[in-house]
């Protein structure tokens, strides 16, 4: 039976986890934390996040705890549209889940050939010539056809297999809430849509009644604000006195979901990505290989939305193709599939990040006058972009010589 160590329980390590091991595959996963545990936010999946995961079998799972995100369109902060919402074909509606949701569905779809190992912190990984890839937490080595690097922005694996990408601020920072079904405020405007503002943005969705979307579903409003800067080093309660003075006056439901919050809701995170992006996503060792997916291979602002959903891209390109070729093709076949489309989506993200992060009278005017265009355009792009992934197809066994 092929074996694979999965470094790293986050969204990305579950994911292929499960893939693999449905696939046949004996996984171990190795996790730095004493338990598997999301941040007490949302997440928003494209349709190509969403096409990720029913290719990798999760299909039934995610239509029970997810809610689909009509277009609530963007505007400025004086209520103006940049774009107005639109009827959004069925196949390129965004879906919006609760990640605690998220995690229980994958867990889930583990099954019994995963083992899942907490508080393991890897410290190294073996490449050598002619034996298989291991990975190494200073007291136990473990070894296994396939190593997968999901063990996010700070991949030590990364580190040590492409050096020369770094981990740098992207000069915003990023503040995230649930607020729970019971306490969410009952508004006048449909939550959902984004708001855009000179160095800042709030977007907000609804997670439905608890239950709503099926049996397990936490429901709730999640939001999101962006503000260029560094991250806040106060408590969360002055934090969220910080955001309700920023954000005050921008339109319903901005004011109404900021008093809704309390300190306790409140999920801050400096907004950090790799540059460049590591050269090769995928390493053949001896017999076997290695290969970084999600964060540890591609992280990025989430202006776009996408860092999860090409996670699960990854996770979905790498089952297909290890169910076709052998290991080592399957690892070049990845490198080969995988880089480009990341870059393509990182290059969209950092002409997001670049009108985002404008500040300063002058620069904030241009901005302002080139936001009418350039963003309903950037924002069109990054859809397409978001829509053309489709999970690797099986060849047609008629078409075999
Ligand atoms: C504010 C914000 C909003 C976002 N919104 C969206 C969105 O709406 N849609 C979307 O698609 N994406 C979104 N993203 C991006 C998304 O959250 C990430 O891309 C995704 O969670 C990455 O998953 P991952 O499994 O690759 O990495 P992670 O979630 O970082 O998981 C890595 C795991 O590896 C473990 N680990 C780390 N080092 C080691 C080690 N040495 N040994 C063992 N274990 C280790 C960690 O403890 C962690 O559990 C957002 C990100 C942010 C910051």
């Amino acid at each position: 039976m092929r074996t694979a160590v999965v470094v790293g329980g986050g969204l990305g390590g579950l994911a292929v986890s499960g893939a693999l091991a449905r696939s046949g595959w004996q996984v171990t996963v190795l996790e730095r934390a004493d338990r598997i545990r999301p941040e007490r936010a949302a997440v928003v999946l494209w349709p190509n996040g969403v096409r990720a995961l029913r290719a990798l079998g999760l299909g039934a799972g995610l239509d029970a705890i997810a809610t689909t995100l009509p277009d609530g369109g963007v505007r400025r902060p004086d209520g103006h549209w940049l774009v107005q919402p639109r009827p959004t074909p069925r196949e390129r509606v965004p879906m919006v889940v609760h990640r605690e949701d998220l995690h229980d569905a994958l867990i889930a779809g583990l099954g019994e050939r995963v083992e899942l190992r907490t508080g393991v912190t890897v410290r190294t990984v073996r490449v050598a010539a002619g034996v298989r890839p291991a990975v190494g937490d200073g007291r136990h080595t473990y070894e296994a056809d396939l190593v997968v690097a999901a063990d996010g922005v700070d991949s030590v694996i990364r580190r040590q297999l492409a050096p020369s990408s770094e981990v740098v601020s992207s000069g915003c920072a990023a503040w995230r809430a649930v607020i729970p079904w019971y306490r969410a405020p009952s508004l006048t405007d449909p939550v959902g849509g984004e708001i855009l503002g000179a160095g800042y943005r709030f977007v907000s969705a609804s997670l439905g009644e608890r239950g709503s979307s099926g049996a397990s579903s936490r429901g709730g409003v999640y939001w999101m604000a962006t503000a260029a800067g560094a991250a806040r080093p106060e408590p969360p309660q002055t934090q969220l006195a910080l955001l309700r003075r920023w954000f005050a006056g921008w339109p319903a439901p901005v004011d109404e979901l900021l008093a809704a919050t309390e300190p306790a809701d409140l999920v801050q995170r400096e907004i950090r990505e790799l540059r460049p992006l590591p050269r090769a996503f995928g390493f053949p060792v001896g017999p076997g290989g290695v290969v970084l997916l999600g964060d540890a291979a591609h992280a990025m602002p989430p202006h776009l939305g996408q860092g999860a959903c090409l996670a699960f891209e990854d996770a979905a390109t790498l089952a297909a193709l290890l169910r076709e070729s052998t290991l080592p093709d399957a690892v070049v076949a990845y490198d080969r599939a995988r880089r480009p489309r990341a870059a393509a989506v990182v290059r969209q993200t950092r002409r997001m990040s670049a009108v985002l992060r404008t500040r300063g009278r002058l620069a904030l005017r241009a901005r302002d006058a080139a936001l009418g265009t350039i963003t309903p355009r950037l924002l069109g792009t990054a859809a397409t972009i978001a829509a053309q992934w489709h999970p690797p197809t099986p060849p047609d066994p008629s078409r075999r010589s």
